[in-house]
């Protein structure tokens, strides 16, 4: 490793306005450099299509830049997002496999509506796609500023809380892309694949075992210990499950908007020193 890479600010884990952030990915490049980023994956969810254009103004910025995505998964029930950092963005498998998500995310949009539409909230479907940066992809946080925008509720999370969660009247279930497929996908396209803050899963310590276990099983090699969402006492059990299971770590942001929370690009804590960064062997000067 080196040495350098000991003193870099590292976030692996941000979006732009491809998915579900609100800035296009030039402007998210030049909040990265304002906020002293060193090296920044954009993560996009379920489209590598922001990458090209990222990588250009991180070049013009002197940021070091990885190829990602954050791709959503169901695993037992529970919808998981799976991270690929230097993923091959032009790999035909990967490609394909997220063509297929972004398909099964307009006819899930279709079934939201229809569910708002019912308690009384109209146009929906054509308000969200509105908010959509990308024609291709459209998801729940694009309901959620429709519906800020209407001023049905203050802000996004409210919205989350009131219509667009588990048993709320928004909320539809969807059938996501199968855990192993998209380790296979990240793999195939010469990424590593990262479990996206594992401290968001309402899963006990047994569940999270078998997660662990069936993700290292299926060619996982890290997960996510510093996130902004994780408390100090998440950061270092799975700092231990890290350890535990071989896994490396990762440090990510989950950044969408100068606005919508106090989450900053960059701004988070230094994983633990037990931890094996996942940048550990990247060849990064
Ligand atoms: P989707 O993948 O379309 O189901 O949307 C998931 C995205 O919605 C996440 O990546 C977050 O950006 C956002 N999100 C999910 N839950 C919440 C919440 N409770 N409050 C605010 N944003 C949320
Ligand atoms: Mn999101
Ligand atoms: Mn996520
Ligand atoms: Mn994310």
């Amino acid at each position: 490793m080196s040495p350098l890479n000991l003193s870099l600010n590292f976030d692996l884990h941000c979006h732009s306005n491809v998915s579900d952030g609100v800035l296009e990915p030039a402007s998210l490049l030049e909040r990265a450099a304002v906020q002293k980023v060193d090296v920044l994956a954009l993560t996009d969810h379920d489209d590598v299509a922001g990458l090209d254009v990222a990588r250009q103004h991180a070049q013009r910025l002197g940021i070091r830049f990885i190829d990602g995505v954050e791709i959503s998964v169901s695993w037992r029930q529970q919808t998981l997002h799976v991270i690929g950092l230097n993923v091959g963005h032009r790999n035909v498998a990967l490609l394909a496999g997220l063509a297929g998500i972004r398909e099964g995310r307009k006819e899930r949009a279709v079934r939201i509506a229809a569910q708002l539409a019912k308690v009384g909230i109209t146009d929906a479907l054509a308000g969200a796609w509105r908010h959509a940066g990308n024609t291709e992809l459209i998801g729940r946080m694009h309901f959620a500023r429709y519906l800020v925008a209407q001023g049905v509720c203050q802000d996004v999370q409210a919205v989350f809380n009131r219509y667009l969660t588990k048993g709320k009247p928004g909320y539809v279930s969807h059938q996501w892309a199968d855990l192993r497929d998209v380790v296979e996908w990240i793999r195939l396209s010469g990424g590593r694949a990262v479990l996206a803050h594992p401290g968001r899963y309402p899963l006990n310590a047994g569940k999270m075992r078998t997660l662990l276990t069936e993700f290292c099983d299926a060619g996982g090699e890290a997960i996510e210990v510093a996130t902004s969402n994780h408390t100090p006492e998440q950061r270092s059990n799975f700092a231990g499950l890290a350890r535990r299971f071989n896994l490396m770590a990762s440090r990510g942001s989950d950044f969408h908007s100068p606005e919508e929370s106090w989450r900053e690009l960059g701004r988070l804590p230094a994983l633990p020193e037990t931890c094996l960064p996942v940048w550990h062997d990247w060849n990064i000067v």
